[in-house]
C-alpha cells in the first residue's frame, strides 16, 4: 500500500472544483491519518461507532463526512461532530436533527436514481416535495444531493445516472428555495468517478483507490 502513490494519481485526475473525501471504513486511524497527511483533509464514515472511534483518535481538524444510513436513535451521537451528512433520506431523520443538533447542519439530500432496492435514498420524483417539507426546519442546510450509482460495467447507465443526479440538481436550483442552495454533487466511487467528474461532480467519495490503488 503507497498511500502517497494513490493520492497523487487520483489527485492528478480531479479538477480543483472537486473535493475528494477519503472513505476510511475498510482502514483503521493510523492510515486515516496518513491519508490527512497527504492532503486529503476531508474524511468519510458509513458507521456510528467506526466514526467516533476515528473522531476521537485522529487530533487534526478534519472534514468529516457521514456517508452511510444514519438511523434515527444514533442521531444524537454523531450530529454534532459532523461537517456533512450525505444520506438524509426522511423527514422522521430530519426532525431529529433538527432537535439534536446544536448548529446547523450541512446535508446532502440521498436520491436513489437508478430505484436498485437494495439502495436508500428518495425517489427522483419525490425529493422537491421533501424538500418543501423542509423549509422550517432551521437547523437543516441542503447543500446538495448525493447518490450512489447502480452497480453495473454498463458505462452509459452510470453516466445517466449521474446526469440524470445534475438535472434534478438544476430543476432545484430554478426554485431558489433559501434553505436548499443545492450547490453541490456527491457523486463517484473508486469504480466510477472519472464518469462523475465529466457529469459534474463536486464531491467524490474514495476509498479503495486511494487505499488500495487501483487495478
Ligand atoms: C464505501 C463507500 C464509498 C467508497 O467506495 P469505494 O468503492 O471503496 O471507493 C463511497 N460512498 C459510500 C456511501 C460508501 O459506503
Amino acid at each position: 500500500m503507497n498511500i502517497a502513490k494513490n493520492v497523487d494519481h487520483i489527485k492528478n485526475q480531479i479538477p480543483s472544483y472537486t473535493s475528494i473525501i477519503g472513505v476510511t471504513k475498510y482502514v483503521d486511524t493510523q492510515v486515516a491519518k496518513e491519508l490527512y497527511d497527504h492532503g486529503i483533509t476531508h474524511l468519510g464514515e458509513n458507521r456510528p461507532d467506526v466514526f467516533l472511534k476515528k473522531y476521537h483518535e485522529i487530533e487534526n481538524p478534519v472534514t468529516w463526512h457521514f456517508i452511510g444510513t444514519l438511523q434515527t436513535r444514533k442521531v444524537r451521537d454523531v450530529i454534532n461532530k459532523i461537517d456533512y451528512l450525505h444520506s438524509l433520506d426522511r423527514l422522521s431523520l430530519a426532525d431529529e436533527i433538527q432537535k439534536r443538533t446544536d448548529q446547523k447542519v450541512n446535508c446532502f439530500v440521498q436520491v436513489n436514481v437508478s430505484e436498485e432496492t437494495s439502495k436508500h435514498g428518495l425517489k427522483k420524483e419525490d425529493v422537491i416535495d421533501f424538500l418543501k417539507q423542509l423549509a422550517n426546519h432551521d437547523k437543516i442546510k441542503i447543500v446538495g444531493l448525493m447518490t450512489m450509482a447502480p452497480d453495473t460495467d454498463d458505462t452509459m447507465v452510470i453516466r445517466r445516472c449521474f446526469s440524470t443526479l445534475r438535472q434534478l440538481q438544476q430543476e432545484i436550483q430554478s426554485l431558489s428555495l433559501e434553505h436548499a442552495p443545492c450547490k453541490e454533487l456527491s457523486m463517484g466511487m473508486t469504480n466510477d468517478y472519472q464518469l462523475a467528474i465529466e457529469e459534474g461532480a463536486t464531491f467524490v467519495r474514495l476509498g479503495r483507490c486511494l487505499v488500495k490503488g487501483e487495478d
